[in-house]
């Protein structure tokens, strides 16, 4: 399973079911504190069984490459070639009300890897997603309290009340995870 870290309601979800459920943290090296605070957090308070995925030392960055090539080297081929060697099925935290563009996301599909991929939580509505966070105390990354409604790597995220628009000042909406 692949978490956000914006906080652990996927997280509290998963592990009512498997509570040695794999979890996976991409380290891009360009997370805010306040993201690895919250995997720090959530280490403690749910023992998780977390791999972090690196890139390689001489990945592309944000700057030099743009925001295609640095997600591709720090998130999207990791994850693939991980789920290659490791995985017939992953679970992802994608939401229908994330964005437009996720207004389609099913429950369980076949992915472009070929693998199953689940999002148990993809009907979940905001009040939802809100309630259930609040009723199970879920951990929140503060950075959320100062008004980052969704939460990437600090080059390419902007506080924004609006879901994913404070994300790669909208010159994109996905990194590629989810293609
Ligand atoms: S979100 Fe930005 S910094 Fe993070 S991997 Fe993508 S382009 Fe790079």
């Amino acid at each position: 399973m692949t978490a956000s870290l914006d906080d652990t309601t996927l997280i509290a979800v998963a592990i009512t079911v498997d509570p040695d459920l794999e979890v996976i943290f991409f380290d891009t090296g360009f997370h805010f504190t306040e993201i690895l605070n919250t995997v720090r957090w959530a280490m403690e308070r749910y023992s998780l069984n977390l791999t972090v995925l690196r890139p390689a030392g001489d990945a592309p960055d944000v700057w030099a490459h743009g925001s295609e090539a640095c997600c591709a080297a720090r998130k999207v081929d990791p994850l693939d070639a991980y789920l290659s060697r490791h995985a017939d099925a992953w679970l992802s935290g994608l939401r229908r009300a994330d964005s437009p563009e996720r207004a389609e996301t099913p429950i369980v599909s076949i992915d472009r890897r070929g693998l199953v991929k689940v999002n148990p939580i993809a009907n979940m509505t905001d009040a939802e997603y809100d309630t259930y966070a609040a009723e199970h105390d879920v951990i929140v990354n503060t950075l959320t309290l100062d008004g980052y409604a969704s939460i990437g790597c600090w080059p390419c995220t902007e506080p924004s009340s609006d879901g994913r628009a404070g994300r790669w000042g909208g010159s994109k909406t996905e990194c590629g995870l989810h293609l």
